[in-house]
C-alpha cells in the first residue's frame, strides 16, 4: 500500500460462530437484507428444513458432490459438523470482496480456524471474526429445543456440541453476548462499520 490518497476499499470479511441458537444466522441474515452485506451461502450434506431454499439458505449436496468439490480443491473452508459436510466455496467470497462488497459467513468454528490460518493476503487484509455467546447455558439449551427444527437426537447432539463450540469464543477478535435482538443488532452493525474503516482495507 502506499500513501496516496484512498481511492477504494476491500471489503470486510465478517466470520461469524456461535453454536446452535446462538441467535448469529438471525443476525448475519438481518445485516444481508438491509443490503450492507452479501450473505455467504455454504454447501452441506444436511437435509434441508422446512421452508428452506436451495441456493438461498444452502446449496443442498449430496455427500458424492461434495467431495468432488473438496477433491477438486474448490472450497475455500470445510468442516464435518453435527454429522453433515459444510463448506464454503472459494470463488464467491474472494470476488466480492476484491471489489470492496463485505461478506458475511456464518461458519462453525473448525471453518473459522482455517479462514483464520489461511495465507491468501487478500483474506487476511479483509478478516475479521466475531463470536455470538448465548446470554447464558441455560438460555441456549432453552432457545434450542424451542425453534422445534431438530428431533430429539439430534437436539441432544447439537446441544452437546454447542457445549464443546462455547468454549472457543475466546479465539476470536470480538465476542458479542446475546441480549435483545435490537441491541444485538446494533452491535453487530457497529462492528461492521467500524472495520470498514479500518486502513488495512483501503487500495489507493
Ligand atoms: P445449521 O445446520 O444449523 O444450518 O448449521 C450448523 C452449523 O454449521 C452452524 O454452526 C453453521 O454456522 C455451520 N456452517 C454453516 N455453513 C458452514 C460452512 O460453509 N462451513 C462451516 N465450516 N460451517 C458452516
Amino acid at each position: 500500500m502506499t500513501n496516496d490518497f484512498p481511492t477504494q476499499r476491500l471489503g470486510v470479511l465478517m466470520v461469524v460462530s456461535g453454536p446452535s441458537g446462538s441467535g448469529k444466522t438471525t443476525l448475519c441474515r438481518q445485516l444481508a437484507d438491509m443490503g450492507e452485506v452479501a450473505y455467504s451461502i455454504s454447501c452441506t450434506t444436511r437435509a434441508p428444513r422446512a421452508g428452506e431454499v436451495h441456493g438461498r439458505d444452502y446449496f443442498f449436496l449430496t455427500e458424492p458432490e461434495f467431495k468432488e468439490h473438496i477433491e477438486r480443491g474448490e472450497f475455500f473452508e470445510h468442516a464435518h459438523v453435527h454429522n453433515n459436510y459444510y463448506g464454503t466455496l472459494k470463488t464467491y467470497v474472494k470476488a466480492n470482496l476484491e471489489r470492496g462488497v463485505d461478506v458475511v459467513m456464518d461458519i462453525d468454528i473448525q471453518g473459522a480456524a482455517q479462514v483464520r490460518t489461511c495465507d491468501d493476503e487478500l483474506v487476511q487484509r479483509c478478516f475479521v471474526d466475531i463470536f455470538i455467546l448465548p446470554p447464558s447455558v441455560d438460555a441456549l439449551k432453552e432457545r434450542l429445543s424451542q425453534r422445534g427444527t431438530e428431533d430429539q437426537e439430534k437436539l441432544n447432539l447439537r446441544l452437546t456440541n454447542a457445549l464443546t463450540e462455547l468454549k472457543e469464543w475466546p479465539q476470536y477478535q470480538y465476542a458479542l453476548i446475546s441480549g435483545s435482538r435490537e441491541l444485538d443488532l446494533e452491535r453487530f452493525k457497529a462492528l461492521l462499520f467500524a472495520e470498514r474503516m479500518k486502513v488495512a482495507r483501503y487500495v489507493s
